[in-house]
């Protein structure tokens, strides 16, 4: 399983506002380039780094691309746990 934790520079969810120092949930590389994805640790749905690392709505095409993909589930489905067992 491809999940990894990493620093990057603060970033705000594009979906909820929350400030991001931390993607604790990313599809993708060891650390983030262009187009990588993230699970915002926050309210549980998907961003795309855009340039400079900051994130951005997915568009219509990646979030059929993130439907498609087994590995964009599994870790929603880790995401979905983690809220459950109180995000220890
Ligand atoms: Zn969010």
């Amino acid at each position: 399983m491809s999940m990894t934790s990493f620093v990057i520079a603060t970033t705000a969810c594009p979906h909820c506002g929350a400030e991001l120092d931390r993607a604790a949930f990313v599809y993708g590389a060891a650390s983030p380039n262009e187009g990588d994805l993230s699970l915002c640790a926050e309210c549980g749905e998907w961003a795309a780094f855009g340039p400079a690392l900051t994130l951005r709505v997915p568009t219509d095409d990646e979030f059929m691309e993130i439907g498609e993909n087994a590995e964009c589930r599994r870790v929603r489905a880790a995401w979905l746990a983690w809220q459950r067992e109180g995000r220890s």
